[in-house]
C-alpha cells in the first residue's frame, strides 16, 4: 500500500482538477445566460430568503460575479435547496465495457442510509434527505465507458452532456424527474480507474445549459465513480462519504482543498477531506446551509472587546458562531469543535478559528484555518485525516492574533457541559 501522506494527496490533487474543471465549465455555462435569473421554486436554495436584518448584515461576505462558486451569502439561486424535504434520484450505471459489478442494490447501499443520516446529523434534523431509487436495477449505457472520455478534469461538454443525454432516454420511461431535487449518478465500480489513482467523481450544479428530462434540467448531478476505498479496513464505514462532499456541491458549496491538497482547512470540513474518518462541515457552511438560524451567530463589527459563549457545534441550539467581517468579502470565524456527531476524528476540542475570502474561488483556497500550533505535527494518526491541523483548535488561557487586522480571540474557559466563553476584540 502507498504511505497514508501520498493517499491523501494523491486524490485530494485529483480531485480538485476533477471537480474544479468540471464546475467552472458547469457554472460558467449557465452563468452566460443569465443563470440567476433561472432561480424555480424547485431549485431555490436558501438564498431565495429575504434580507436578513442589521444584525448579521454585514457578516454575508460575498464576492464579486468572476467567482464561480464561492463562499459568500447568500448562495445564488440554482442549486438544490438544502432546507427541508430534499429528494434524491439514485441512478445506478453501467457500461458494455464495464458491466455492473455486483448488484445495483448492493452500490446503492455502499451510500445509505449513512448518506441521508450524516445530512440528517450535521443539519439537527433541518435537512431531511430521501433517498429513492425508483430503478433497482443497473441502468445500462448504450455506449462504452471510454466513448464517452470520461477522465479527471473533463468538461461537461461533450462527453457529459451525451451520458446525462443517454441516462436520461434510459431511465425517462420509468422515472419522473420533475419529483426529484437532486440527481446521484452511481457507476458501476469497475468503470474507469480506482480512486486510489484519479478521482472521477464529480458535480455539476447550477447548469441549466444541461439536458432537460421531464421539462426540467438535469442541472445538479453528482457522479461517483470507483470506491474510496484506502485499504485500512473502513470502507464500509466511510465509503460513502465522497457521496455527502459532492452533495454539498449540488447545495452551492464550493471544494476547501487545493493543488496541495487539504492543507488549508484540513479535517474540518467535508468538503476538504473526504477520506477516511467521518468529520463534519464548518459552521458557516452550517449558517449558508440554512442550518443555523441568524440568531446563533454573532457578528462583530464594533470596536472594542466583547466576551461571547459558544456551544459545541455537533449539538442543536444555542450560540455558535462568531464572525468578524473585515471587509465585504473577507472575515473571521470562530467556533467550537468536539468529537461529537459527525466529528469522529477530533483528536483535540476547542476553538476553531479561521478565516473566509468569498473572493476566492472553488479549489483555490477560500478558507485557512490557522493553527493554534504551528509546525505541532497535529494529534492523530488516523490515515487521510491532515495531522498538522487536526490540533488547529485554541484551549483556555490560548489567544490567536490575527496580525494583519489586529483581530484577537481569547479563550477565556470551558465549563464542565462544554460550553466555551471567547473574548474577541477588534481595534
Ligand atoms: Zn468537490
Amino acid at each position: 500500500m502507498q504511505p497514508s501522506s501520498r493517499r491523501i494527496r494523491g486524490p485530494g490533487r485529483a480531485a480538485v482538477l476533477a471537480s474544479m474543471t468540471a464546475l467552472t465549465l458547469a457554472v460558467a455555462t449557465s452563468a452566460g445566460t443569465g443563470r440567476l435569473s433561472h432561480g424555480t421554486p424547485h431549485t431555490a436554495g436558501p438564498a431565495a430568503q429575504p434580507t436578513r436584518g442589521a444584525t448579521v448584515g454585514p457578516c454575508m461576505i460575498s464576492g464579486t460575479l468572476g467567482v464561480q462558486m464561492s463562499e459568500g451569502m447568500p448562495t445564488p439561486p440554482g442549486y438544490t435547496r438544502s432546507t427541508g424535504t430534499v429528494r434524491a434520484l439514485n441512478l445506478m450505471i453501467d457500461f458494455p465495457d464495464a458491466p455492473g459489478e455486483g448488484t445495483a442494490a448492493e452500490r446503492l447501499a455502499e451510500f445509505f442510509p449513512q448518506t441521508e443520516k450524516w445530512f440528517s446529523t450535521s443539519s439537527y434534523g433541518r435537512l431531511d434527505y430521501r433517498p429513492e431509487a425508483p430503478i433497482a436495477d443497473w441502468l445500462r449505457m448504450p455506449r462504452t465507458f471510454k466513448e464517452y472520455g470520461i477522465e479527471r478534469g473533463a468538461p461537461f461538454d461533450p462527453g457529459y452532456r451525451q451520458l446525462v443525454e443517454d441516462i436520461v432516454t434510459a431511465a425517462d420511461p420509468e422515472v419522473d424527474f420533475g419529483a426529484y431535487d437532486l440527481v446521484n449518478v452511481l457507476t458501476t465500480p469497475n468503470a474507469g480507474p480506482s480512486a486510489l489513482d484519479t478521482v472521477l467523481s464529480v458535480t455539476f450544479a447550477g447548469n441549466h445549459e444541461a439536458p432537460v428530462a421531464d421539462g426540467v434540467p438535469v442541472s445538479n448531478a453528482s457522479f461517483v465513480y470507483s470506491r474510496q476505498d484506502d485499504g485500512s479496513g473502513s470502507y464500509e464505514e466511510t465509503g460513502y462519504r465522497v457521496l455527502p462532499h459532492e452533495n454539498g456541491h449540488v447545495f452551492g458549496l464550493p471544494d476547501l482543498y487545493t493543488h496541495e491538497g487539504g492543507g488549508a482547512v484540513g479535517h474540518w470540513d467535508i468538503m476538504s477531506e473526504d477520506w477516511g474518518a467521518n468529520n463534519d462541515f464548518l459552521g458557516w457552511h452550517k449558517w449558508k446551509l440554512g442550518w443555523l438560524d441568524d440568531n446563533q451567530v454573532s457578528c462583530v463589527t464594533g470596536s472594542g472587546t466583547v466576551e461571547y459563549t459558544l456551544t459545541p457545534l455537533a449539538r442543536e441550539g444555542g450560540p455558535k458562531l462568531v464572525f468578524v467581517p473585515l471587509d465585504g468579502r473577507t472575515g473571521i470565524a470562530v467556533e467550537v469543535r468536539t468529537g461529537e456527531g459527525n466529528d469522529e476524528a477530533v483528536c483535540k476540542a476547542g476553538v476553531l478559528v479561521y478565516r473566509i475570502d468569498a473572493e476566492v474561488d472553488t479549489g483555490r483556497g477560500p478558507v485557512t484555518v490557522y493553527d493554534s500550533g504551528d509546525d505541532s505535527g497535529g494529534c492523530t494518526r488516523r490515515p487521510n485525516v491532515h495531522a498538522e491541523l487536526s490540533d488547529a483548535p485554541f484551549t483556555a488561557g490560548e489567544t490567536f492574533k490575527d496580525q494583519e487586522s489586529g483581530v484577537q480571540v481569547t479563550v477565556d474557559r470551558v465549563d464542565l457541559s462544554g460550553k466555551y466563553t471567547v473574548r474577541v476584540t477588534r481595534s
